[in-house]
């Protein structure tokens, strides 16, 4: 079956019913994006990745990877260091499968750091590590972004605009468009204090010059 034209809500209903991380690991900074957050994220983005090679750095369990799909990416490609977190992101493709959307997705384990790909992709999408357990983090992943596409959609930690204009101008992009909201955040590692939080963020759409 071809991909189904779905609402943004029906959407967020069935991304946020994937598996999540089996055993989330706090050096990789594991969480995945939730539902309200990735329909949110993709009623700015959507334009931009209609009929688009789109590639999702550190994909985790593919929630991005799949919301792109959803709004009709021609092929989507997710990339993670983590091959537990790429086995729970083929389990939810299959579960996808099961319900009807045969989607144009495919995953690849490989570090980020690392990552040489033939092909150039028209947009990358990124939900990353922020740096906070690993500094540098955030800058490895824009980087890669900046080598293998020319529109780069991007969610940053709250008020990084000056190093991410800063940044992006030494590599020959500019920020054109950035909002702001809050990811929700299940409890999962031992340092958060409450059942549920809310992780205040930037998401950035930046762009060769
Ligand atoms: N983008 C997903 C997951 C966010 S968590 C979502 O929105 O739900 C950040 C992800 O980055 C984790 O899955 C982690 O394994 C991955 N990651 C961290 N460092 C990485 C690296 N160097 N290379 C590739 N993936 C990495």
């Amino acid at each position: 079956m071809d991909v189904m034209k779905i609402s943004f809500k029906e959407m967020e209903i069935l991304v946020s019913q994937l598996y999540g991380f089996d055993e989330p690991k706090v050096f990789l900074e594991q969480y995945e994006t939730d539902g309200k957050t990735v329909s949110f994220f993709l009623q700015k983005a959507y334009q931009d990745l209609i009929q688009k090679y789109v590639v999702d750095l550190g994909c985790g369990t593919g929630i991005l990877t799949f919301a792109a799909a959803f709004v009709d990416a021609k092929f989507v490609l997710g990339v993670d260091v983590d091959i537990s977190a790429l086995k729970v992101a083929l389990k939810n493709k299959k579960v996808l499968e099961d319900l009807g959307f045969s989607l144009p997705v495919d995953f690849l384990c490989a570090d980020v750091k690392k990552l040489y790909l033939k092909k150039k992709f028209d947009v990358c999408i990124m939900n990353p590590p922020f740096g906070i357990q690993r500094k540098g983090a955030d800058r490895i992943f824009l980087k890669k972004a900046f080598e293998i596409s020319d529109v780069v959609w991007c969610f940053l930690s709250q008020n990084s605009e000056p190093f991410v204009r800063k940044f992006s101008e030494e590599n020959g992009f500019h920020i054109s468009a950035s909002f702001k909201t809050k990811i929700q955040l299940r409890r999962k590692f031992f340092f958060h204090k409450k059942d549920v939080e809310f992780l205040p963020v930037d998401i950035y759409r930046i762009e060769r010059n």
